[in-house]
């Protein structure tokens, strides 16, 4: 828009430019003709160059001085001719041109284009001058016609012709040399006006693109750590009540005057009381434990210790439930040694979160595999598999988030408020191992977690 704006602008300049210079020559000569007219013609020595105007009929118009010097008169119109010649021998491609639609000298026989501005003039007595830019051969023009009308004088010489005062005599056209103001700047300064706008377009798109992505994408974490927030709630509620109204259910009981209760249904009840004790300790310890991670105040003791040792007090702490649901289990050691730099106390907490979720997450007949191997020189790996329900692969990285369960309803019936794996990846992690899970669905998952064998 304003380059456009910029060119009609530059090509009016030209226009005014153009047309004051040719107003200023057309006013030289008529000034000059108006003198001329004023003195009823000069009177100028005859000389070679200088020879009597054959059209002007006067009785007067050679005259001899007392000294014997012959002199010519010389009216407006000859004057103007003359004017017209010297310009057009002096000035670089001006020319002047005295002409009419009726000229009494041939030369004065109007231009096409003259004609037909003097046409126009005669049609429209309101246009007083005409302009335009022309190309000849590969010169670039600007020609001006006005028109000059007829004055009471003038009929002395024009009275045969016609005319009248006021008619349109004829004209005086002045065609310059005038090449228009190159516009190749302006394209070049809008084009690369242009291309900045683009580029600065172009760089606050992607900016507010990106950080609106980045927003879009903050709304969606806050509104998932929020369902997660719910979800551990109604979890968490959930997990504390079960053991909680068991324990107070067989407390009752046992409490009852009413209770005629056997010796082994006693020892029952108190064991049922001691294992919902144990899974509410457990539930309260990780939770601590998660905070404790979280503020950075969890303390790691590291130290040579021996997995052999870890993995047959873990798995003995759980075998009587591994044989009631009718899992087997068995252990590979790949490894000649099998210590490492680590808690015991952590590393104890790693294997009891992994296999107890094997145990969950396997139904009745199903395999557990705990495996030790050497990962390079300096870990030692350790893989727990199950022949179990297995992880969606869209899951298998979200599950070491806090509070993740891959299906609600059927997770917390199974126990769990989904925050084993996260704290078993930062115990593991705080230990200088990694953790990480292949799995298939309905096929089975294999839990595996590393360890350094020498302390820094
Ligand atoms: P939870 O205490 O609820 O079990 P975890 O953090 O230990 O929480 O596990 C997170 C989720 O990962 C579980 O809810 C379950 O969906 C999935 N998961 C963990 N271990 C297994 C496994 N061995 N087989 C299948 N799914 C598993």
């Amino acid at each position: 828009m304003s380059l456009f704006w910029n060119i009609y602008t530059s090509n009016s300049e030209d226009f005014n430019l153009a047309i004051h210079t040719a107003q200023t020559h057309f006013q030289q000569i008529v000034n000059m003709r108006a003198w001329s007219e004023r003195h009823h013609g000069v009177y100028v020595p005859i000389t070679k160059s200088m020879q009597p105007n054959s059209y002007l009929v006067d009785p007067l118009r050679d005259v001899t001085t007392t000294n014997g010097t012959k002199l010519t008169k010389i009216d407006s119109a000859y004057m103007t001719r003359q004017v017209a010649e010297i310009t057009d021998a002096n000035s670089e491609g001006v020319k002047i041109h005295l002409t009419s639609l009726k000229p009494i000298r041939p030369k004065n026989k109007p231009l096409e284009w003259e004609k037909k501005a003097l046409e126009l003039f005669e049609q429209n007595s309101r246009m007083l001058e005409f302009g335009e830019f022309h190309k000849e051969s590969q010169k670039d023009l600007f020609r001006y016609i006005a028109p000059l009308f007829v004055k009471t004088r003038c009929l002395k010489c024009h009275v045969n012709q016609g005319y009248k005062v006021g008619d349109i005599r004829g004209g005086i056209s002045v065609t310059l040399p005038f090449s228009k103001a190159n516009k190749l700047p302006l394209w070049i300064g809008h084009g690369i006006i242009f291309i900045i706008g683009i580029i600065i377009l172009w760089i606050a798109g992607t900016f507010i693109k990106s950080n609106s992505n980045r927003l879009k994408s903050t709304v969606n974490t806050l509104k998932e750590v929020q369902t997660q927030k719910n979800n551990f709630i109604v979890s968490l509620n959930h997990e504390l009540r079960t053991p909680l109204t068991s324990i107070m259910g067989f407390t009752e009981l046992l409490e009852s005057v009413d209770c005629r209760c056997s010796e082994d249904e006693k020892s029952s009840y108190l064991l049922q009381i001691k294992h919902s004790s144990y899974h509410l300790l457990k539930l309260i310890n990780e939770l601590l434990d998660i905070s404790k991670i979280e503020t950075g105040s969890i303390a790691i003791r590291c130290q040579i210790i021996d997995l052999e040792k870890i993995i047959s007090e873990a798995l003995e702490m759980m075998k009587t439930q591994f044989i009631k649901k009718g899992l087997s289990i068995t252990t590979t050691l790949n490894s000649t040694s099998l210590q490492v730099c680590a808690d015991e106390k952590r590393v104890t907490q790693v294997f009891l979160n992994l296999l107890s979720n094997a145990y969950k997450f396997t139904p009745a007949g199903g395999k557990i595999n705990i495996q030790v191997m050497a990962q390079g020189n300096l870990y030692l790996k350790i893989l727990i598999s199950d022949t179990g329900i297995g992880i969606n692969e869209d899951q298998q990285d979200k599950i070491f988030e806090k509070f993740h369960q891959v299906n609600l309803k059927r997770d917390e019936a199974l126990g769990g408020i989904g925050i084993g794996l996260a704290l078993t990846k930062k115990i593991v992690t705080l230990q200088g191992g990694d953790i990480g899970v292949d799995s298939k669905l309905k096929k089975g998952s294999t839990f595996w977690f590393t360890l350094p064998i020498t302390c820094k």
